[in-house]
């Protein structure tokens, strides 16, 4: 029998250490208000139980976490035609660079950078028609999923988002150049950092993306979200793109999908198991958080569970 809560509460002492290391995103001005010194991490099983270690109730911007969320709609909604607008490959390039984009014609190597997933917002925005209702059906996808109606955003951190924007607008509007935005580019980004700036805690990301963990099936309440074959995708993606130009990184040192978000938190899959997230603000040089990172290490590393 894995004693889940010991195992939690080593990883809690074993990074106390490193929890002033690393810098809290500043490029959004609203971010950078956080406590600084924050640590939480939680893991839902199978069967509904869960263990939880730190702050695992406070609420923190989920920034592009989310990204996972509305990948996973968008795959429901346009399936493999969605691939003709964002690709599946690792950028090698930080989240938010515009290089690449010039060179391939404006569509993003994947659904998990800046880019990709202003290409998926645009896509759902086309589906749902305008802010509200798009943003109403990614919002009310993740409080299906988490089974809990309370989530919501953070309307500071959309609208310093929204203000300070330039480099995600730089990206809208390149991709509009090369036809690959169909709604308005204000909309779109609108849309975007409305999503990016919902608030979640730890403990309610373990439970959302238990879905991921089971074919695509809530292990707890048996209702299925998506495909088994999307559910693979989607974990592939977050393995091979989930952290950026350290999506390697994770991989070597943690070896489960994985996704980031600025804001600090990250959540991982262990395939057929269970579903964990972590949050810690301060960031390492890539933009995924630097404890939270070595919190995932020491978890599979004692508990062995890994996908390799
Ligand atoms: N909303 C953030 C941005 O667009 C997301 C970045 C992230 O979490 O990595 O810059």
């Amino acid at each position: 029998m894995i004693q889940y809560q010991e195992i939690l509460n080593d990883i809690y002492n074993e990074i106390q250490p490193f929890i002033n290391e690393g810098k809290v995103a500043n490029y959004i001005p609203a971010l950078a208000k956080v406590d600084p010194d924050q640590f939480a991490m939680s893991l839902t099983l199978f069967d509904g139980r869960s263990f939880h270690v730190g702050c695992s109730d406070n609420k923190f911007s989920i920034q592009s976490i989310s990204k996972v969320f509305t990948f996973t709609r968008a795959l429901d909604i346009y399936s493999t035609e969605l691939y003709n607008k964002v690709g599946k490959e690792p950028s090698g390039d930080p989240f938010n660079s515009l290089i690449q984009l010039e060179h391939e014609y404006g569509i993003p190597r994947n659904p998990f950078i800046n880019a990709g997933a202003i290409v998926v917002t645009d896509a759902l925005l086309t589906k749902y028609k305008n802010i509200d209702n798009t943003f109403d059906n990614i919002l009310g996808f993740i409080r299906d999923i988490s089974d809990d109606q309370t989530i919501d955003f953070d309307k500071e951190v959309w609208f310093s988002e929204y203000k300070h924007g330039f480099r995600n607008a730089a990206l809208a509007n390149l991709m509009k150049s090369f036809n690959n935005i169909d709604n308005n580019v204000d909309d779109v980004l609108k849309t975007y950092f409305k999503h990016c700036s919902i608030t979640m805690s730890t403990k309610e990301l373990s439970r959302a993306t238990l879905f991921l963990a089971n074919h695509g099936v809530d292990p707890i309440n048996q209702k299925q979200y998506i495909t088994p074959q999307q559910a693979k995708r989607i974990n592939a993606v977050m393995l091979t793109c989930g952290h950026y130009d350290a999506s390697g990184e994770f991989a070597f040192h943690v070896g489960l999908p994985g996704k980031s978000g600025v804001g600090g938190g990250i959540i991982a899959v262990v395939p057929k198991v269970m579903s964990l997230a972590v949050f810690s603000p301060r960031l390492n040089s890539w933009g995924n958080s630097l404890v939270g990172t070595k919190a995932l290490e020491l978890f599979t590393t004692k508990s062995g569970f890994s996908i390799f």
